[in-house]
């Protein structure tokens, strides 16, 4: 069940995506909220440095193990533009983290690079679920996928 807040952080992220991709990387941002609603943590993807595993996700699966105690990481959702691939999917089990709630799914991912052309990517398009079963999930938004889609064209494009 996704509400208008988490619509609202949402938004944010497919914002932070754009905005990454615009700065040369892929296009993927990330948010963690406290139980409070507070934003503790943005993050971006930022594999246009050269190494590919920075992504959001994890940034903030390691940020919060880090400054963070259990209880709190239990209760923090984490809302993201695209949803976890299956190393930011452990990290955030790993780390202990909440809810995840994203804009777009893995599957529509998988769809949208066929469609596109685009280099399949080396690691198995699995589900959040699939990866961390423990962990609550919402999404996708309909309209807010329309928007991820149109950037990952555009990433595609850029090549
Ligand atoms: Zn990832």
């Amino acid at each position: 069940m996704i509400d208008s807040r988490d619509r609202r952080h949402l938004e944010r992220c497919v914002d932070l995506a754009e905005e990454t991709l615009s700065a040369g990387n892929e296009p993927f941002g990330s948010i963690l909220v406290s139980q409070d609603g507070e934003t503790l943590l943005e993050a971006v993807n930022e594999v246009g440095g050269g190494d590919p595993t920075r992504h959001p996700e994890f940034a903030i699966a390691r940020w919060a193990a880090e400054n963070l105690a259990p209880e709190q990481r239990a209760k923090a959702v984490v809302y993201t533009s695209g949803e976890h691939c299956p190393m930011c999917s452990a990290a955030h089990a790993w780390a202990g983290l909440g809810r995840i709630v994203y804009a777009s799914s893995a599957a529509q991912l998988t769809a949208w690079q066929g469609e596109l052309g685009a280099a399949p990517s080396p690691v198995a398009p699995l589900p959040i679920r699939d990866v961390a079963p423990g962990v609550p999930v919402d999404g996708p938004v309909d309209d807010l996928a329309t928007r991820v889609r149109d950037l990952h064209r555009r990433s595609n494009e850029r090549g």
